[in-house]
């Protein structure tokens, strides 16, 4: 069982390296990308989604106790029982420290964090350039990966769209809030499963660089000593089964 945390500034590449992995991966992990969610929720119209739109819209974090919970429910689910990927979580040291008693209690490993680094002054132009599809969910950069009939997705023909909060002033107040909140949570993982990626390079090359680190896990994991009855084998998977 993998626990993956992709780390790093908004722009830095999360979304496209994470589709890149859960694909190459041998196991199905999902990846939860509390960003996401948070759309979803604003774009349904919940109350959650109504308390939080215009933190978001401001380029501000949402409260640790709000992302803390919807984070436990969905890692409690059963599709994250071979493990799963975080994408935009922890974002606070707060948030890290939930997250090890919330890992320690369903019996799942310390993350392995994959931290994409890239300078400040090359995420503002990536995060002005980009689009996405509000249906489906597809990004785009108008520079480096148009689309192929301007401002319209490849998939569904749907109008593109830019995120509230990839406006200038806003994606320099996120970074501001990365650099003073979310970059000094790197401190609270151990060094041996803490990997710095220069996230600047090409997608392939970063991928390529991700997988390297990867094998390395699963193949210690292969290695590790399984149960030794057949029987216990279920009684395993169903000590591994989330706490409700
Ligand atoms: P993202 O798509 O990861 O860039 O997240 C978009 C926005 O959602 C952030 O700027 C925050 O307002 C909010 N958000 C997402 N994840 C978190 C988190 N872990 N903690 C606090 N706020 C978050």
């Amino acid at each position: 069982m993998l626990v993956i945390l992709l780390f790093g500034p908004p722009g830095c590449g999360k979304g496209t390296q994470g589709k890149l992995i859960v694909e190459w991966l041998p196991a199905r992990i999902p990846t939860i990308s509390t960003g996401d969610m948070l759309r979803g929720e604003i774009a349904a119209g919940t109350p959650l989604g109504l308390q939080t739109k215009s933190v978001i819209a401001a380029g501000n974090l949402v409260s640790d106790e709000l992302v803390n919970q919807i984070l436990r429910a969905r890692i409690s689910r059963p599709d994250c029982q071979n493990g799963f990927m975080l994408d935009g979580y922890p974002r606070t040291v707060e948030q890290a420290e939930y997250l090890d008693t919330v890992l320690a209690e369903l019996g799942m490993p310390t993350p392995v964090v994959l931290h994409l680094d890239v300078p400040a002054d090359v995420l503002v132009g990536r995060m002005v350039s980009r689009r996405n599809c509000p249906k489906c969910g597809r990004m785009y950069n108008v520079l480096t990966m148009k689309p192929k009939v301007d401002g319209i997705c490849d998939d569904d023909g749907t109008a593109l769209a830019t995120r509230a909060d990839d406006r200038e002033d806003i994606i320099r107040d996120r970074l501001k809030t990365y650099a003073d909140v979310t970059r000094p949570v790197l401190s609270h993982y151990p060094g041996d499963r803490y990997f710095q990626i220069p996230g600047e390079r090409s997608t392939q090359y970063v991928f390529e660089e991700i997988t390297e680190i990867l094998e390395r896990f699963l193949a210690e994991e292969a290695a590790a000593p399984k149960a030794t009855a057949p029987e216990s084998a279920n009684a395993a998977a169903e000590a591994a089964q989330p706490v409700r």
